[in-house]
């Protein structure tokens, strides 16, 4: 945030947004196509008239857990595509997607839409060193947020995040040695590589902190109040970007909004799937109108977000609050709520390690990680949650390292934040994690 002149859309962003709106087909339109060009939406479709889209069957996860991948490949592309990335499969069934070499690289041209590209490039000037540890495995988050970083001039190492080659010692290491101007993870892993670097070479750490400029998130949920949290301790600034391996993703913007590029059509329903108004919250289902080698047509991304009219001084008119997986959500009292409505009201106190809340029938317990010295307002923190949730509220804080185990290779990623002990949980915990 601060000074808004040093964030502006580039020349080849704003080109490249006017290309990409015409290359979208309408959502009747991708309907069809995906029905002409794809086995599976072939019979998905049967009896069905493309044209009536609102009456179109939306696409569960699991409509495609037996489906080969290449019945939702494009018969026109089969030649053309040169990646291949599943989703975790957070039911059981991962979504297959297929990009060409211009769809893979679409995403850092998209990224370029982000009014934050002109800081990054300016960031390069200085220093242009960037650690990437975003997941390759299956995902193309990892290549794709290099190639971003390549494009707007930085020198990238990629350091993984989950694999044993690239322990957090060695990455921190690695930190600590090439002094990067920005780093691209997880959140959970920036803090734990960062800790590391603080703990193992307190000499080099002033130096580390001079250099970093930026940290830039993904594929972890981090409530605006965490964000905040995270620049000001390390003085950075951070930008987070909700995407999906399955081709969903939203332009962050230093008006502090996530944007929906104009490329999807989204669509919102409740827990029973009724349709709902297109701006408020509810279950995310979006239509991909430009990508055609594997289609995605009314597909239930299946987290719950809430969408609303922008009024951005970039010119971007959605806005986009993802809360959490649909099925790791909870009910107190009749509302719907997810891991962002507890986050942001425990972050808005200043705080930002690894946290877990435990509901039951009576009460919340909130154990939370203390990161830095600073003092933890557990009674500002307990009567907020009491006080938004209506349940008493106990908060336990603990030190770093206790839930986030920073030395240890990750084995999952940090979904499992609110834990429903209720017999009336309707939590579905995923497979992989
Ligand atoms: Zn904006």
């Amino acid at each position: 945030m601060g000074d808004e002149s040093k964030y502006r859309i580039s020349l080849r962003g704003r080109i490249f947004r006017a290309l990409m709106g015409l290359r979208c087909l309408s959502p009747e339109g991708m309907a069809e196509y995906a029905r002409a060009n794809t086995a599976f939406y072939e019979k998905f479709y049967e009896g069905h008239a493309t044209y009536d889209f609102d009456n179109l069957p939306v696409l569960h996860k699991k409509a495609i857990k037996n489906v080969s991948p290449y019945d939702l490949l494009s018969r026109p592309f089969r030649d053309k595509v040169v990646l291949y990335a599943e989703s975790t499969g957070s039911s059981g069934s991962p979504t297959p997607s297929f990009l060409t070499e211009l769809e893979f690289k679409a995403a850092a041209m998209m990224a370029r839409m982000s009014p934050y590209s002109s800081m990054m490039k300016e960031i390069f000037r200085e220093n242009r060193t960037c650690i990437n540890g975003l997941a390759m495995e299956f995902t193309i988050a990892g290549l794709s947020f290099m190639d971003l970083l390549k494009s707007l001039g930085g020198l990238v190492a990629n350091v993984g995040s989950r694999s044993t080659l690239g322990t957090p010692e060695r990455i921190a290491r690695a930190i600590a040695r090439l002094k990067p101007a920005i780093i691209a993870c997880m959140p959970v892993d920036f803090l734990s590589w960062m800790r590391i670097v603080k703990e193992d070479y307190p000499g080099e750490y002033p130096e580390v902190l001079r250099n970093l400029k930026g940290l830039v998130s993904t594929a972890e949920l981090c409530a605006g109040s965490r964000r905040r949290a995270i620049e000001k301790e390390f003085g950075i600034t951070h930008v987070d970007t909700y995407a999906c391996v399955e081709g969903f993703f939203t332009i962050p913007c230093p008006c502090g909004e996530k944007h929906i590029p104009d490329i999807y059509h989204t669509e919102l329903f409740d827990s029973r799937m009724n349709p709902l108004p297109k701006y408020g919250r509810g279950r995310i289902c979006f239509t991909n109108l430009a990508k055609k080698s594997s289609p995605l047509v009314r597909y239930l991304l299946d987290d719950t977000v809430t969408i609303s009219r922008s009024s951005c001084p970039h010119g971007f008119r959605t806005g986009i609050v993802p809360h959490g997986r649909y099925e790791l959500g909870v009910s107190i009292g009749g509302t719907s709520l997810n891991v962002e409505d507890f986050e942001q009201e425990i972050f808005k106190h200043g705080l930002f390690g690894g946290y877990e809340v435990k509901i039951s029938d009576k009460s919340l317990t909130v154990t939370l990680e203390k990161y830095s010295d600073a003092r933890v307002p557990i009674k500002a923190i307990s009567e907020g949650l009491a006080a938004k949730f209506g349940l008493h509220a106990t908060v336990k804080p603990v030190r770093f390292g206790t839930i986030t185990r920073y030395r240890e290779v990750r084995d999952k990623k940090p979904l499992l934040r609110l834990i429903d002990g209720r017999k009336s949980s309707t939590q579905n915990i995923p497979e992989y994690l």
